[in-house]
């Protein structure tokens, strides 16, 4: 069942491939399905790495993508053929940007940068202040560890339930889809650290 009407997805990815070819067929399927599905991309404008698969994979089958770098950054790993590109003049208004034109967000595998801002999408979804799905693309198993992380926050009271099932995991790229699709903000009343 659909409730959220999903246009734009922040896609958040390496600036690496990765040692194992899992990780950019996941990339580039879930760069065609959004392409399929006549949605958005918006992602952080790397030619480089899962980035560059992705937003290749997309345009090829006819897709939109749009994205967002800081200024400063050197033009060598900012993609040359993108539907649009966004400059901001820094990091963090760059990562402001991207969840301001999402309706939702989906990490695939990655590192720090990857992290930082599904991290920032996760709690700014907690606090109330977004109500865009997050979703992370469980690949070979790849954030497998940090659900059990998530898991083990939870049960020792770090994070409170309905908190911990923000966090979508799914190996499938559509199955994911429709469960941002599908996604329901918990109606309990969330704890303390909720903004009116
Ligand atoms: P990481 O997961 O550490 O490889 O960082 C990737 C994430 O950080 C991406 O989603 C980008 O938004 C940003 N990022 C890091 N490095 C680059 C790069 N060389 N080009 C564009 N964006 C990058």
């Amino acid at each position: 069942m659909r409730k959220n009407k999903i246009e734009k997805i922040a896609v958040y990815c390496g600036a690496a491939a990765g040692t194992f070819p899992a990780y950019a067929d996941a990339a580039r399927e879930l760069g065609r399905l959004l392409a399929r599905e006549n949605i958005e991309i918006i992602y952080g404008a790397g030619c480089v790495g899962l980035m560059g698969v992705l937003a290749d994979s997309a345009l090829e089958c006819g897709g939109a993508v749009t994205g967002v770098v800081p200024r400063q950054f050197v033009s060598e790993v900012v993609h040359r053929r993108l539907t649009k590109i966004v400059y901001t003049n820094s990091m963090a208004e760059r990562k402001q940007k991207m969840a301001e034109l999402a309706d939702a967000h989906i990490a695939l595998a990655g590192g720090f940068g990857t992290l930082d801002e599904i991290s920032e999408a996760l709690a700014l979804l907690q606090l109330g202040i977004s109500n865009s799905p997050c979703g992370f693309l469980n690949t070979s198993g790849f954030y497998d560890s940090l659900g059990e992380f998530l898991a083990r926050a939870s049960e020792h009271g770090m994070l409170a339930p309905n908190h911990f099932s923000m966090a979508l995991f799914d190996e499938n790229p559509e199955k994911l889809l429709d469960r941002l699709r599908a996604y329901e903000r918990p109606q309990e009343k969330l704890y303390w650290r909720n903004f009116k």
